[in-house]
This record gives structure tokens, C-alpha cells and sequence, in this order.
């Protein structure tokens, strides 16, 4: 009796919930995740979410993305490996998933037929927790009968179009996140709705509102971010309310601390990426 679902999240809190590392830890034990990310004109997106996946302490990560991208990644990040599908400029397949310890899918895929059938078959393959941003989002927003074939876990970032795409329409804030905690427990998963003061739904019933970030972030690429943190985290090992609630407080002590020094006007979603390390030691 007078107990909410609601909570605040602080410094303290998710500061308590990270897992030290240990002298003899090596990359294996931090994990190897998949990345299903970007398409014709929006290799930036997979760019974004890798740099940021590898700035938040994944072992190993491969990026899978369509062929026109290969160079592109594999210069502009070269700590990643990479798969390659068989379509030049959308995703269509993915690589056997039996590596991998988190897989995250959506940063600047296009939401074509062929996209559409891959993502069918991914949804009843995968066995590990599964991010789901942007236009996996959308697709499953358009083909509700795979809202009953979401992965036990798995950890959906929705900013409110992609939100009413997914849920439904809501006529105000409250309205939403009643939607937004009815889902969540409903499907089992993570339901996060980014925007100021970010609220992430769990199974549970619990919901977290994060105070971090500034409309700085309200730029280009800013949530690509978010997804290659919290795919990082899973690959980690963290469990998925846990992964959701360091990473979207980290995402927005990165942007505050960029903002500090670059001003809101001028900050890009990379900068968020370069304050990821002081975020980190912040925490600490
Ligand atoms: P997306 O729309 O997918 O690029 O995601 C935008 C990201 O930036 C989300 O993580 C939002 O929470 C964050 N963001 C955007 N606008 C604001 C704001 N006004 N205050 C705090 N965070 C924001
Ligand atoms: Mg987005």
C-alpha cells in the first residue's frame, strides 16, 4: 500500500548497479554482440551505434550492414567486424546467431518487404535479449502480428512517433505512459520512451524517468547512440531493465557533458559519442 511504480533515477542508483571488472577479465568475458544497422544514405546510423557500442565496453562487436557500407565501416570503425548481406542497400538476412549474447536492429534500416520477411525470421530465431529502435520498430508497428512473437527480454527505444506507431495513438502524456506500462508488462520487455525525462517501462510494472540530457541531444543520430549503449550493455551480461536504466542515464550525463562544452546549438549526436568516457568516469 503507498507504493508507486514510479522512480527517479540518480547518480547513486545507477552508479550501485554497475559491475566492476575484474584483473583476469578478457574480452570474451564482456561478450560479442551483433548490430543489424544502416542502408543506402544511412550508413551514419550504424557508424553511430557501433562507435558508441564499442565506447561503453562491449568485447567484441560485429556490425551487420549491407554491402555498399563495407568500406565505410570498416574505416570509420575499425574495432568492429563486419557481415555483410546479400543486398547492396537495405537489410534482407542475418548472420547465424549463435555467437552472439545481445543483438540490436533498426539504426538506418529501411523498412522494405525484404527487410520485413528478415525481421519475421530474426524475431523467432534469436534466444538472447534484442534491441529494437527506429525502423524495426516501425515495421513491427505495421505488421502487429509480430507483437506476439517478441523476444522474452528484449528492450524496444521508441521516441513518440515510433511509440504511437507501436502501441497506438495517446491523447496526452499520462494517457501514453499508462500505454507505455501496459505493453511493457503485457509482451515482457523493456519499453523505453525517449524524449525529455526518457521513461523506461519493465515488465514489472516499475517505470524509471531519467533526469540526464538537454534538447541538445534533439539532433540527428542522438538515439543510434542510445541503441549501441544499451547493446553493449546486454552483451555485457547486464539484464535488460538493469542495461536500459545505466544506458539511457549514461546517453544523457554524455550529452550534458558535451553540452557544457560545445553549447546545445552545436551539438552532434558524435559528441555525445566523444563525452561517453567522461560519462563513464563520472560514474565511477
Ligand atoms: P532519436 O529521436 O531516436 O534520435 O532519439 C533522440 C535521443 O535524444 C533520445 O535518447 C532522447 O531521449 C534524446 N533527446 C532528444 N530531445 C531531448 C531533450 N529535449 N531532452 C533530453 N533528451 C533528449
Ligand atoms: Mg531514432
Amino acid at each position: 500500500k503507498g507504493k508507486t511504480p514510479f522512480k527517479m533515477l540518480s547518480r547513486d542508483f545507477v552508479k550501485n548497479l554497475l559491475m566492476p571488472r575484474k584483473k583476469f577479465d578478457h574480452k570474451g568475458t564482456y561478450g560479442h554482440g551483433l548490430l543489424i544497422s544502416g542502408s543506402y544514405g544511412k550508413m551514419g546510423a550504424a557508424i553511430l551505434a557501433s562507435r558508441a557500442s564499442l565506447r561503453s565496453g562491449i568485447g567484441l562487436l560485429t556490425s551487420h550492414i549491407p554491402r555498399l557500407g563495407y568500406q565505410i565501416l570498416q574505416t570509420a570503425v575499425p574495432e568492429a567486424m563486419v557481415s555483410i548481406d546479400r543486398s547492396d542497400i537495405i537489410f534482407t538476412e542475418y548472420p547465424d546467431l549463435s555467437q552472439y549474447k545481445a543483438v540490436a536492429i533498426g539504426p538506418g534500416i529501411d523498412k522494405k518487404q525484404n527487410s520485413f520477411r528478415a525481421m519475421v525470421d530474426l524475431l523467432k530465431e534469436v534466444k538472447v535479449p534484442v534491441v529494437i529502435d527506429a525502423d524495426a520498430i516501425n515495421i513491427i508497428g505495421e505488421h502487429p502480428e509480430l507483437k506476439e512473437h517478441l523476444p522474452m527480454g528484449s528492450v524496444f527505444t521508441p521516441h513518440v512517433k515510433e511509440f504511437e506507431r507501436l502501441v497506438g495513438e495517446s491523447k496526452d502524456s499520462y494517457t501514453r505512459n499508462c500505454m507505455q506500462r501496459e505493453f511493457a508488462q503485457k509482451h515482457s520487455i523493456c519499453l523505453i520512451l525517449k524524449g525529455a525525462y526518457t521513461a523506461i517501462a519493465c515488465p514489472n510494472g516499475n517505470c524509471y524517468f531519467n533526469p540526464t540530457g538537454n534538447p541538445g541531444m534533439a539532433t540527428a543520430g542522438s538515439g543510434d547512440v542510445l541503441t549501441g549503449i544499451i547493446l553493449s550493455l546486454l552483451s555485457q551480461g547486464y539484464p535488460s531493465r538493469i542495461a536500459a536504466i545505466i544506458a539511457v542515464y549514461l546517453h544523457g550525463l554524455a550529452g550534458d557533458l558535451a553540452a557544457e562544452e560545445v553549447g546545445v546549438e552545436a551539438l552532434t549526436a558524435g559528441d555525445i559519442i566523444s563525452y561517453l568516457p567522461k560519462a563513464w568516469l563520472s560514474l565511477k
